[in-house]
């Protein structure tokens, strides 16, 4: 049984087939997904997906930052609303992606720390992007993240990055694709990140594992980057798969009633 904590299947390229991805995956042992939105539209179409696939699909409410233009204060209250729902397990992904620099890099940082502060508000964990913006995440996080949890989703970093991250207590790793491609860090990082703070996820439909051919990622593939994580720990796909099931059931909650009483 596996958990795939990062997917995107609410977006256009699985309207031809999405039952059929998301029914595949649960065959496949791919028991539950969470399915974080970019902005405020993806958003909602990710909290549909989860409230039509009870106990399988999960949302999350957030903007990326390549959209961070997009957030205002209205969005941020409307999350804080959507977050009342039950499917909604997490603030995300928001984070700061200096690569690309599809929105001004202050603009970036404001709509961050919003979301730290909603994440705070909703009592959520966070879904954080990071690229090539390690150093200020971490001072971001340092400064207005105390006590907050979440997930540095596809981890990118070397280890001493991948330790700074780890220092942020309640923050795990989460290992995508990348894992099982030549010519990266990841797999010393997958060697020294301590079992209980470490997830899987294919951020589908993006980032095919290696070596499949596809096209397309989809959250059945979650499954080779398990495999590689339990070839590079020496451990057996099951255990690999039993604790970072348990590390994200216990993160987002998930399978559990939230809010009952509101
Ligand atoms: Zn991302
Ligand atoms: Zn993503």
């Amino acid at each position: 049984m596996l958990v795939d904590s990062h997917t995107h299947i609410d977006t256009s390229r699985f309207n031809a087939d999405r039952e059929h991805v998301i029914q595949a995956a649960v065959a496949g042992g791919v028991t539950r997904m969470v399915d974080p939105g970019c902005d405020l539209a993806s958003s909602l179409a990710a909290i549909a997906l989860a409230q039509a696939h009870p106990g399988v699909v999960f949302a999350a409410v957030g903007v990326h930052p390549h959209d961070a233009t997009t957030y205002t204060n209205e969005v941020g209250l409307h999350f804080r609303k959507l977050a009342l729902d039950p499917v909604v397990v997490a603030i995300g992904e928001f984070g700061l992606d200096y690569f690309r620099m599809l929105s001004p890099r202050e603009v970036q940082r404001e709509v961050f720390c919003a979301h730290l502060e909603l994440a705070r508000a909703c009592d959520l964990p966070c879904i954080i992007h990071v690229r090539d913006s390690h150093d200020d995440v971490i001072e971001l996080l340092r400064a207005y993240g105390q006590g907050l949890r979440g997930v540095f989703h596809c981890f990118s970093g070397d280890v001493a990055q991948a330790e700074e991250c780890l220092a942020c207590q309640g923050f795990m790793i989460s290992f995508a694709g990348p894992l099982t491609r030549q010519g990266n860090a990841l797999p010393e990082v997958a060697r020294m990140a301590p079992l209980d703070r470490i997830l899987v996820e294919t951020d589908s439909p993006y980032l095919v594992p290696q070596p499949l051919r596809a096209k397309r990622n989809e959250p059945l593939f979650v499954k080779h980057v398990a495999e590689k994580l339990a070839e590079i720990r020496g451990m057996a796909l099951e255990e690999i798969a039993h604790v970072t099931t348990a590390n994200a059931i216990r993160l987002f909650g998930l399978g559990e009633q939230k809010n009952e009483t509101v």
